[in-house]
């Protein structure tokens, strides 16, 4: 097993810089996802480990060997991608050959090895078909049993479920990381869709403006956020502005938080809507609900409260069986517990 080592990493596209100076640790057997909007460079970096495209600055390493000057043919990688990049003319049998066969390795090893492939993809009884005749997650499937015919030290996928619709994605996200953990490989993945990363990363890289904001396993970073856009982007969560006062954030009796060291006049604080408690023993801060969105288990008020004279709006997450008896115009009251909010000075 092999990890991979990137070490600050930038990129330029004429003005626009993509990377940022990009340091990242893979460890072998780690499944690393990059999570991130739209123009992050997530897709740039990953290029960069496939030597897809070339650093300005840095150095790509695989199991200790530098490969940034090295083409991608010679780099021991395998590659999904998001559109199904299979040869339309060959049968998926002959797709997940084909990297052994260019390989020049013998017959028989080729048909033994794409066995035990169409047998980890399941996909055993499809292997005389044409992309043609089976289905977008089946074509998937093939193209990941194609990546790891010649036993790949590195896995790269970008973005290989974004078009399949949401019960398959679901479900081939489970398999890919099954499939991962039991050929063991170090992989990257990259998506813009948070609850797709934290389900099947072991870390999570979130990039923004070409740079790390934040690297942790998934629990570290759905409770722990350390920046302003890590809390934004990775949990949905309510943003409040308020003026700090003697140290202290407050929304009359829904909390009392420590303002962040050297946050200047305002700050700003975060909390998910399922940690926004509804009170019934008449404490709390009022609110009134706006808007009732039902979601299954849960359903999401849209909350209206005064904040220090003017109205902000906060989700609150509800147990569905609890918020059946609240509906627009509903007078609530909320309080949120100090210990699941993250602050950060307003200068952030
Ligand atoms: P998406 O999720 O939309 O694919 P991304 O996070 O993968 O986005 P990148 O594709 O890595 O982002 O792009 C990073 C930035 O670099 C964007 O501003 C993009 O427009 C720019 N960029 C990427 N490739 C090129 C290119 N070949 N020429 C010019 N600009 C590019």
């Amino acid at each position: 097993m092999s990890g991979i080592s990137l070490q600050g990493v930038s990129k330029r596209f004429g003005q626009v810089r993509a990377l940022d100076d990009v340091s990242l640790e893979v460890a072998p057997g780690e499944l690393v996802s990059l999570l991130g909007p739209s123009g992050c460079g997530k897709t740039t970096l990953l290029r960069c480990v496939a030597g897809l495209e070339r650093p300005d600055a840095g150095v790509v390493q695989i199991a200790g060997r530098d490969l940034t000057h090295v083409p991608t043919r010679e780099r021991p990688i395998g590659m999904v991608f998001q559109a199904y990049a299979l040869f339309p003319n060959m049968t998926v049998r002959q797709n997940i050959a084909f990297p052994l066969e260019v390989r020049r390795q013998p017959g028989e090893q080729v048909r033994s090895r794409v066995d035990e492939l169409l047998e980890l993809v399941h996909l055993a009884d499809q292997a005389d078909r044409y992309p043609n005749q089976i289905s977008g997650g089946q074509q998937q499937r093939a193209a990941l049993g194609r990546a790891l015919a010649p036993h790949p030290d590195v896995l790269l996928l970008d973005e290989p479920l974004s078009a399949l619709d949401a019960l398959v994605r679901t479900r081939l996200r489970d398999e890919i990381r099954r499939i991962q953990q039991a050929v063991k490989t170090t992989a990257i993945y990259v998506t813009h869709d948070q609850s797709e990363a934290m389900a099947i990363a072991d870390r999570v890289v979130v990039m923004n403006h070409g740079r790390v904001e934040q690297i942790g396993d998934p629990p570290q970073l759905y409770e722990t956020p350390t920046t302003p856009f890590s809390a934004a982007f990775v949990g949905s969560r309510n943003a409040l502005r308020l003026p700090v006062r003697e140290g202290r954030l407050r929304l009359g009796e829904a909390f009392d938080v420590a303002a962040p060291a050297g946050a200047g006049a305002t700050a700003v604080v975060f909390f998910r809507p399922e940690d926004v408690e509804l009170t019934t023993d008449g404490s709390g801060h009022p609110a009134t609900v706006d808007v009732r969105i039902f979601l299954g288990s849960v359903t999401r008020l849209h909350l209206v409260v005064a904040v220090d004279g003017e109205t902000a709006r906060i989700h609150a997450d509800l147990p569905s069986r609890r918020a059946m008896a609240l509906g627009p115009g509903s007078a609530v009251a909320i309080r949120v517990d100090p210990a699941h909010m993250s602050a950060f000075g307003s200068e952030s």
